[in-house]
């Protein structure tokens, strides 16, 4: 049987270890330089941290979907924003280019430049 005391005595014994490599004593992390610990955990607990980043990922979800709604509307792209060509890129969501794996969305996933996309249709 496993005592509390044990599994306490395991988790000092994996912060130890974690100390003695340099990482987070918290999560195992590389820590940041000057500190014990990683920019997450600086930051706050993990349980804060965990929220807030599927907060955040709620509020990506529902952006992501926003864009493609508004970009299939608009006739462009839905991974990179480009004007879809209407016969090679009829009834599909994506352009050439993205269909072929020539763009990635990173640069596009900012709300800045789908901003300033909408603002340049109008
Ligand atoms: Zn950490
Ligand atoms: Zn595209």
């Amino acid at each position: 049987m496993i005592k509390a005391s044990d599994s306490a005595m395991r988790t000092k014994k994996k912060k130890d270890k974690y100390r003695l490599l340099g990482l987070c004593a918290d999560c195992g992390k590389p820590v940041e330089p000057g500190y014990r610990m990683c920019r997450k955990c600086i930051s706050g607990d993990r349980k804060t941290c965990r929220s807030w980043y599927r907060k955040n990922r709620e509020r990506k979800l529902l952006y992501a979907r926003k864009r493609k709604k508004w970009l299939k509307e608009n006739g462009m792209c839905a991974n990179c924003g480009n004007e879809l060509d209407e016969d090679v890129d009829y009834g599909k969501a994506t352009c050439q280019n993205c269909r072929e794996g020539l763009y990635s969305d990173t640069d596009l996933t900012r709300g800045k430049q789908w901003k300033l996309l909408k603002s340049k249709s109008r």
